[in-house]
């Protein structure tokens, strides 16, 4: 994590850290003491005000993207051994066994409480990177810090623009290289990138990346190789990231033109670049995607 302030108090970065550390502890599914663990150990009980507001966002985002997102699919990710690096290739009889607990339906969350369905688990790995980023450019602004860009990997979130007053520029990696295939110009943005790429493994030929259809518990295929979402709210961003890839492009036009709270570049496993139209102009392609067909989304097409 890469964390850049320019001006603010002293300490302002240590306050950073701790709080950074502090999400850690209530939302890791690694530590069995953290908070998220403890609710998927019970299955139900009274939760922190942060893992309510990521939850409650969670399952907003689920709605609104026809379950692409959804944060109970951790027993299936589990499965694949995603969360421990122990990777394997589940059984089809297991997938149908652990397929029936991915449904955010069943989840409810009321006055910091919050019930599972039988033998649910949720894990927050689609969001949080998110959620904290935007926790963090929060304590900068109250801090009274105009200018600071904070890098959660692959997450880019920034606060106003660089001390000259210039706009941020943001780079979007090539998924298939070292470089990079695009920058985007940008000023109070999150800049949030989900890929295959990041996390996968290769069994027999065949490459699982770590972003699963929840409708199918296999990892998502839907043609893309990365897709990036720019957005005001990070927790949004990150969500939408990683539901856009699942959903692929024909689905992610869909829900763009319906919203009016982000802006996407989908990059496609056949080169092709897909802009929404607040990016027309302020995203460059570069490297091996310099040259590619770029085509403009846009808000009143259909
Ligand atoms: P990264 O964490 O690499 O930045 P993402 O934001 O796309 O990438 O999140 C991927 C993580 O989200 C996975 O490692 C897993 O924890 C979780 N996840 C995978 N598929 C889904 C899904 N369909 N809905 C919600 N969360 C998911
Ligand atoms: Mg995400």
């Amino acid at each position: 994590m890469d964390l850049t302030v320019y001006g603010g108090p002293d300490g302002i970065l240590t306050g950073a850290e701790e709080l950074i550390r502090s999400l850690e502890a209530e939302f890791s599914v690694t530590d069995p003491e953290s908070g998220v663990s403890r609710l998927n150990a019970a299955g139900y009980g009274p939760v922190s005000p942060e893992t309510a507001e990521v939850l409650e966002t969670a399952l907003a985002l689920s709605a609104r993207t026809d379950g692409a997102f959804d944060c109970t699919v951790y027993p299936v990710l589990r499965a694949w051994g995603f969360t421990t690096g122990e990777y394997r290739v589940p059984s089809q009889a297991e997938l149908d066994s652990l397929l029936p607990l991915t449904d955010w339906r069943k989840i409810t969350v009321s006055g910091g409480s919050v019930t599972f369905g039988e033998g649910q688990k949720i894990d927050f790995g689609g969001i949080a990177k998110g959620y904290a980023g935007d926790r963090l450019i929060a304590l900068f602004r109250e801090a009274g810090v105009t200018s600071a860009l904070v890098n959660l990997g692959g997450n880019v979130q920034t606060l106003g623009t660089k001390p000259d007053g210039s706009l941020w520029r943001v780079a979007v990696k090539d998924p298939g290289g070292e470089g990079y295939a695009g920058i985007v110009e940008t000023a109070d943005r999150a800049v949030v990138t989900s890929g295959g790429y990041e996390r996968y493994f290769e069994e027999n030929g065949r490459t699982y990346v770590h972003i699963l259809d929840p409708k199918t518990g296999f990892p998502a295929s839907a043609g893309l190789l990365s897709v990036t979402v720019v957005g005001e709210r990070g927790i949004l961003c990150d969500g939408l990231s990683t539901a856009l890839y699942v959903m692929g492009e024909e689905r992610a036009a869909e829900l763009y033109r319906g919203s009016g709270d982000f802006d996407m570049v989908l990059l496609t496993e056949d080169g092709r670049i897909l802009l929404t139209e607040g990016l027309a102009d302020c995203f460059t392609p570069a490297g091996d995607w310099a040259d590619a067909e770029i085509t403009v989304i846009r808000h009143d097409e259909n």
